[in-house]
């Protein structure tokens, strides 16, 4: 699994970002943005639309579910591995 630190050396928000809200001081929300050509409903224009309003326990919910995802991916990739070199051995 790709190392996140705090400033990933990849536009990890080319196609999707979290920003505060403009009143986040009031509201403590933050908005996130996806690229339109990802939403699944069709935009004309090629920017950035904002697809809804997370609060901190939303972000805390989305890190879980996308570490999930990620861990299952990179396990995947592991035992695709340990076949592919297992494979080569036999032939
Ligand atoms: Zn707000």
């Amino acid at each position: 699994m790709k190392k996140i630190t705090n400033e990933p050396d990849w536009n990890y928000q080319e196609n999707i970002a979290i920003h505060p809200c403009p009143c986040n001081a009031e509201c403590g929300q933050y908005v996130l943005y996806i690229k339109t050509g990802k939403a699944h409903i069709k935009f004309a224009d090629q920017g950035m639309i904002d697809v809804a309003s997370l609060d901190i326990s939303d972000l805390y919910d989305l890190l879980a579910n996308v570490y999930l995802i990620l861990s299952v991916e990179d396990k995947r990739d592991e035992l695709e591995k340990t076949y592919r070199k297992k494979k080569k051995k036999l032939k």
